[in-house]
């Protein structure tokens, strides 16, 4: 068999899209190393305990295809068997009478779901798989400082534990790395991407939305069982901002609540109140939690203790330089945690990254070191190209998506769109219509693709609606042509409502 002699990828940063893309790189033939910041994420003695990541996500398909696609079949189901099926989301909110009502709203037609995942478990079944490979060594507790990407040379700071180190003057040993490519996977505050803007002409931008989040666990019954349904994602929306709740294996649910910073100043407690507008605002807004998923005590607890954590949306474009370095996950594009698609995106990233590099030859055998670098600049370039239109669009996506998170799921027009185009999704399979939620959680198309087709659905919901109404005064009488003669010049309430519902639909499209 033809020989081809093994590349030097250094991979910084092992969180899930880091750790995956080292092992696409090892099971090609690379030889990988990878370095990270912090400690050994299994070992439980040095796993900091101030982690600012959520335990829980919703795994989808495009993370599961990455996964699949790394070709190690039986890592993929030990990550599958600890994951928990979340069909729907399940509303909450109060009846008229004031009682707390729960309504779930399927995601899919076809019965297919998301799945919650404990993101420190998924990070560990990766890692594992990495260390049974020959070819892969790990650089825990070090930290990127510097890259010449033309040198093809990196810095680390080694970063010794607190009891090795001798004082105020102290500074930790920095090693210096060479490599052939370089995989920033390093996250939203990346150092990769930070060095690789002084090489590449990049245009990127920044944005902290006004929002902050902060973790609460609903613990499991006193029969230790779910005390909510484990097959949804639970939210209660409240206009400006939300609380979600996602199972976990050990019967809990990880929640979140969503709000603006205006919003957590209030809620501080104040000392020595009787008056809390903590236990206020779960009273009014989020029905059914105080006292009986969550104790008053505990919530205080809990909102006092984790953190209040910003958002931030991060784009930036090209994702490479030459051939020597290209970034992915959140280091690339950080987005919104609002569709569900952070992690997914940069797992799927990885996938699109290493079919460009074997489609542009660069594991092709009998091709000396400079073909291979001349290979992998183009193959980066045209990943560039493919991927940063999708990466800006789920961005976009995952901003829209709070709007309806938070308050779109409880309004009619959300819901008759969501019915015609399920029913056609169900009855009518050859008109390829579909939901742009199960578009992207169920399937692989590109985001720019299925966000063009989601406008495109949208348009024609629109002169749909339009088509109806007109039908329906042709066959009316005097009273309805009074209607339509009014809505022809834009003033009765027909041709409000028509405008109303195609700017919603309109609206929603963008
Ligand atoms: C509240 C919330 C909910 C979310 N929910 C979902 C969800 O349901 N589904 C989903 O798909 N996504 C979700 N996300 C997004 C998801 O968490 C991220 O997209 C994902 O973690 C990105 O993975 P990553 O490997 O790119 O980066 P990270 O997970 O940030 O990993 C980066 C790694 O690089 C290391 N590092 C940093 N700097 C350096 C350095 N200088 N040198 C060496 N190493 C370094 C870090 O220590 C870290 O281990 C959510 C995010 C938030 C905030």
């Amino acid at each position: 068999m033809e020989h081809r002699q093994p590349q030097k990828v250094v991979v910084v940063g092992a969180g899930p899209v880091g750790s995956l893309a080292a092992l696409y790189a090892a099971t090609r033939g690379d030889d990988v190393e990878l370095y990270e910041l912090r400690g050994d994420l299994r070992d439980t003695s040095t796993t900091p305990l101030n982690f600012t990541k959520s335990i829980n996500l919703a795994l989808s398909e495009r993370g599961i295809n990455a996964l699949r696609h790394s070709q190690h079949p039986p890592l993929v189901n030990s990550i599958i068997v600890e994951t928990i099926p979340m069909y729907g989301r399940m509303i909450h909110g109060l009846s008229t009478t004031g009682a707390p009502t729960q309504s779930p709203q399927a995601y899919d037609v076809h019965g297919r779901h998301i799945s919650a995942v404990d993101r420190g478990g998924l990070n560990k079944r990766l890692l594992d798989e990495l260390d049974k490979m020959p070819n892969v060594e790990f650089f825990f507790n070090h930290k990127l400082t510097g890259a010449d990407f033309q040198g093809r040379k990196a810095w680390f700071e080694v970063r010794r534990q607190p009891e090795e180190r001798s004082g105020p003057g102290h500074r930790a040993p920095e090693i210096e790395v060479s490599f052939d490519l370089l995989l920033g996977a390093d996250g939203a505050h990346s150092a990769a991407r930070y060095h690789m803007m002084k090489y590449a002409q990049t245009n990127f931008s920044q944005e902290y939305i006004d929002t902050l989040w902060c973790e609460f666990t609903i613990p499991p019954s006193p029969e230790n069982d779910f005390r909510i349904s484990p097959n949804h994602l639970h939210i209660w929306p409240a206009g400006d901002f939300m609380f979600i709740a996602i199972p976990s294996l050990d019967k809990s649910f990880t929640c979140t609540l969503f709000g603006p910073t205006s919003l957590f100043e209030n809620l501080k407690n104040v000392k020595n109140s009787s008056h809390s507008p903590l236990e206020d605002l779960f009273t009014e807004q989020f029905p059914g939690i105080i006292p009986d998923l969550i104790s008053r005590q505990d919530l205080h607890e809990q909102f006092n203790r984790n953190p209040h954590l910003p958002l931030i949306n991060i784009k930036c474009n090209p994702h490479h330089f030459d051939g020597s370095v290209v970034i992915v996950g959140d280091s690339a594009n950080a987005i919104v945690p609002f569709y569900g698609q952070g992690m997914n995106a940069g797992l799927e990233s990885v996938r699109i990254l290493f079919d460009y590099l074997d489609n542009h030859g660069v594991y092709a055998a009998n091709k000396n070191a400079d073909e291979v670098q001349q290979a992998r600049a183009a193959a980066l370039a045209a990943y560039t190209a493919h991927r940063v239109p999708d990466a800006h669009c789920i961005a976009d996506l995952a901003l829209q998506n709070y709007i309806e998170m938070r308050s779109d799921v409880r309004s009619p027009i959300y819901r008759v769109r969501k019915f015609v185009e399920e029913t056609l999704d169900r009855y009518l399979p050859g008109l390829g219509w579909a939901t742009q939620y199960s578009r992207v959680s169920f399937g692989n198309e590109r985001y720019s693709k299925i966000a063009q087709q989601a406008s495109k659905q949208g348009k024609i919901l629109a002169m749909s609606l339009i088509a109806v109404a007109v039908g329906l005064i042709g066959g009316g009488g005097g009273l309805v042509a009074r209607r339509w003669y009014h809505a022809r010049q834009g003033t009765g309430w027909l041709s409000k409502w028509l405008m109303t519902a195609g700017q919603e639909v309109e609206r929603r499209r963008r």
